[in-house]
């Protein structure tokens, strides 16, 4: 992968290199903002496919900071992206390729790790995996975190795993593994999520929950882990989502078209660029995609230690009681966001601030009118209810203490 693009040739201009960034957010509106020198066109030449430069994309700076955080942490819980088509949403997620950290990652095609070992003993593993870890040899190595892609057209057997009739002999390993597995440790991204059958949106968000499932198949189950930070996009011309499903989103982004002309512009001509020479133009944004990259890779490490002090989460979670919010996910994600985005800028306390500049992708669209209608119904039945309950059993007391005076 670090071969795919290599170091410009061209020295790079001088503003650039001078300029050393604060925070991620400071990366991701100055490259919003640059204005790009003219790409010359290099028609004719077969180029490998190089991601559009997610540092690249003009504007929708919620986006990328939401789905940075998402890579700083996966406990944040989900990311939807919200908005018509057109507006660079699979771009932006695909584009993060570039950006990626490292996971310890089994190098069996059964998915074996050590903790499986500790977990369950060595008959957890296949024989292969049993045979290694007897001879003291490593169960994974480092690799990148990947983009698994769900198909639109996957079938559930796809997603969970099914029946492998080559492999016969070790009961466990019979199942073949679902694209939920290969998803462990990495990003699942489903575009057009509002469109999928709802036994798979359910498989899919019952496994990000627990991080595993487990898959019968007659007298045969497996259990796999499957810890991955979803992405899903949509189009709500195209059908909505269940509110269910809404709400096990961590973060919603409303991607909306760009509204300055000339940002529409430079937008044009940037992926004018990319079509012309991809190389090229990733070129143009690798100083800055290196920066992004170490910024993420430091973020990841320092998370763990990073604080919210009680005063802070009590004002939080007294907005979240204004706003009439009832999902606990909220200040979950809420406060795993503002973890997230101080764990980026270096500190080891989160801040109001902090809290503020994560807080609309977080508490939007919880607000469930229909419960807030539903519980205003329930008022006068409620009432109705405790006020007979409030003379229930003493009635035969009333009149024997009235025979006594
Ligand atoms: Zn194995």
């Amino acid at each position: 992968m670090n071969d795919s693009i290599p170091t410009n040739p061209d020295p790079e201009p001088k503003e650039r290199v001078a300029h050393s960034f604060k925070s991620l957010r400071e990366l991701v509106d100055y490259v919003s903002g640059k204005n790009l020198p003219p790409v010359q066109s290099d028609e004719g030449r077969v180029s490998d496919t190089v991601p559009f430069p997610f540092l690249g994309i003009v504007g929708q700076q919620e986006m990328k900071l939401a789905l940075l955080l998402g890579l700083i942490n996966p406990n944040i819980g989900g990311i939807l992206l919200i908005g018509p088509r057109g507006t660079a949403k699979t771009t932006a997620v695909r584009s993060l390729l570039e950006l990626l950290p490292q996971v310890e990652r089994s190098l069996c095609a059964y998915g074996c790790l050590p903790e499986d070992i500790e977990a369950g003993g060595i008959d957890a593993v296949c024989p292969d995996c049993a045979k290694k870890f007897a001879e003291g040899k490593p169960l994974t190595s480092p690799d990148n975190v990947r983009l698994i892609e769900l198909p639109l057209n996957a079938r559930l057997e796809d997603v969970v795993g099914g029946i492998d009739e080559r492999a016969a002999i070790h009961e466990r390993m019979r199942i073949r593994r679902g694209i939920l597995a290969q998803a462990d440790k990495n990003l699942l991204y489903i575009d057009e999520i509002n469109l999928l059958n709802d036994d798979i949106i359910d498989s899919i968000l019952d496994a990000a929950a627990q991080g595993s499932y487990t898959v019968r198949r007659g007298p045969v189950a497996a259990t796999y882990r499957s810890r991955f930070v979803l992405i899903g996009s949509m189009n709500p011309e195209e059908g909505r989502l269940r509110p269910q499903i809404l709400d096990r989103f961590g973060l919603r982004v409303l991607v909306r078209g760009l509204e300055d002309g000339a940002e529409r512009l430079e937008a044009y001509r940037r992926v004018h660029a990319y079509m012309a020479n991809p190389r090229q133009m990733a070129n143009q944004f690798y100083g800055e995609m290196e920066a992004a990259a170490a910024e993420i890779r430091l973020a990841r490490e320092q998370i763990k230690k990073v604080a919210i002090p009680d005063p802070v989460a009590r004002a939080a979670i007294a907005l979240i009681q204004k706003m009439g919010i009832d999902s606990l996910r909220t200040e979950i994600t809420w406060f795993e966001s503002a973890r997230a985005y101080a764990a980026a800028d270096g500190r080891m306390e989160a801040t109001p601030q902090d809290l503020k500049a994560v807080a609309p992708m977080t508490l939007r669209l919880r607000r469930s009118h229909f419960m807030n209608e539903y519980f205003k119904g329930q008022v006068s039945e409620e009432k109705e209810m405790l006020a007979l309950l409030s003379n229930f059993g003493k009635a035969g007391k009333g009149k024997k203490a009235k025979k006594k005076k």
